[in-house]
């Protein structure tokens, strides 16, 4: 903290009290004199900032504590009382969630992802509403934030290229706002793992790509501590950059891209080729051919063994694009991350260009609470952020 700059402008006051609030987040219970010292800002710049948090209710005082020589120093930490409405859509399930400013859930509902967008607006503006009541006289409702299997067009704000969840372009956002009466926040799956991950798991690190694997591949892409959406909004789609022009047919129009090679679908794929029993294979989702694997299923087990190779293969092109620091690697995969942890990083390791360092791929284990998690980072950004995308 003793990097940050002090002066008088407006901007830097409102840069200040992000700075304050963010380290009463992550630092409380926490006393004035604390504040101070640990963000180098006077003692009288705290205070007058204390004040104001308190007065709009962003702020509580706590107990007194005690400390030797007498002095009895109050001690400050975030009003739970102010809440983030969270909702994630994937291609098969919608999850709406209370979380407090802290990340702590308080309630989640899911649902059956709908054919369409528009019944799908309709049936998480019920569940908001209903959300909304709830807390109507109690808890301060701070906005939503949406995570979606797609992108969002930087300038209308709309969902664009959402190829696993078959719709159409289509405007999340202002229908919700209209609904609802409360601000949305619209982000990317995989970017919005980027976010939980820097606020709620604190991970100190300026460079660093999240890799969600699921029925797709999402990335996002952490770059000298920003999250990178590019011009079109649609940077990170390394899911998408072929592999092999003569591979399988990809939701996206092109062919052989890498989440073709590398998703949960592929490994399902992998295991229909092996010849396995098709009755059995049928209905097979990706869960079960990890439990197959477990079982001593040698064909489930080379399916997710040629799944892991690709994986670290399509790996490689982040390793050279991007040289990050740490690759953190999100989905059910990483419940078999000793069958999957060690191929893909013996692929990653072959891409180290002499003078490189190889990534540290990070398993979390956590799927949906990362991208719920995520959601409230999104709304939390606007009053935390120092450079509005990550914290202090
Ligand atoms: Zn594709």
């Amino acid at each position: 903290m003793s990097g940050i700059q002090v002066a008088s402008s407006e901007v830097v006051r409102d840069i200040n009290r992000r700075v304050v609030l963010n380290l009463i987040r992550t630092k409380q219970p926490i006393s004035r004199a604390d504040l101070a010292r640990v963000s180098g800002l006077q003692r009288s710049t705290i205070s007058l900032i204390v004040e104001e948090l308190i007065a709009k209710q962003w702020v509580l005082e706590g107990p007194t504590g005690r400390l030797p020589r007498g002095r009895r120093p109050t001690f400050l930490r975030l009003n739970d009382e102010r809440v983030i409405i969270g909702v994630d859509i994937r291609p098969t399930q919608i999850t709406v969630a209370l979380s407090d400013v802290n990340g702590k859930f308080a309630s989640q509902e899911a649902m059956a992802t709908p054919a369409t967008p528009k019944i799908a607006m309709e049936s998480i503006v019920s569940r908001v509403q209903r959300l909304l009541r709830s807390c109507a006289g109690k808890k301060m409702v701070e906005g939503i934030g949406i995570s979606v299997p797609g992108r969002v067009d930087p300038g209308s704000e709309r969902l664009v290229f959402a190829p696993n969840l078959h719709w159409p372009d289509f405007d999340l956002r202002v229908p919700v706002e209209k609904a609802t009466g409360c601000e949305v926040e619209l982000e990317n799956a995989a970017n919005a793992c980027v976010l939980a991950a820097v606020w709620f798991d604190h991970m100190d690190c300026r460079n660093m790509v999240v890799v969600t694997v699921s029925e797709g591949i999402g990335t996002g892409v952490l770059a000298n501590g920003h999250v990178v959406r590019g011009f079109s909004g649609m940077a990170g789609e390394f899911g998408h950059v072929p592999l092999d022009l003569k591979g399988p047919q990809c939701t996206c129009g092109s062919r052989g891209c890498w989440e073709v090679f590398a998703s949960n679908r592929a490994a399902l794929r992998y295991y229909f080729e092996s010849g396995a029993n098709a009755g059995t294979a049928g209905g097979l989702n990706f869960l079960d051919l990890l439990r197959l694997a477990d079982q001593g299923d040698a064909r489930a087990a080379q399916a997710l063994e040629t799944m892991a190779h690709y994986l670290g293969r399509g790996m490689r092109m982040i390793v050279a694009g991007l040289d990050p620091e740490q690759i953190v690697v999100i989905g059910d995969l990483t419940r078999a991350w000793s069958r999957f942890g060690p191929v893909i990083q013996a692929e990653v390791q072959a891409q180290v260009l002499p003078g490189g360092v190889a990534p540290r791929l990070l398993p979390v284990h956590e799927d949906g609470m990362a991208r719920l998690r995520g959601t409230v980072a999104l709304v939390l950004q606007k009053h935390f952020g120092v450079n509005r995308e990550v914290p202090a």
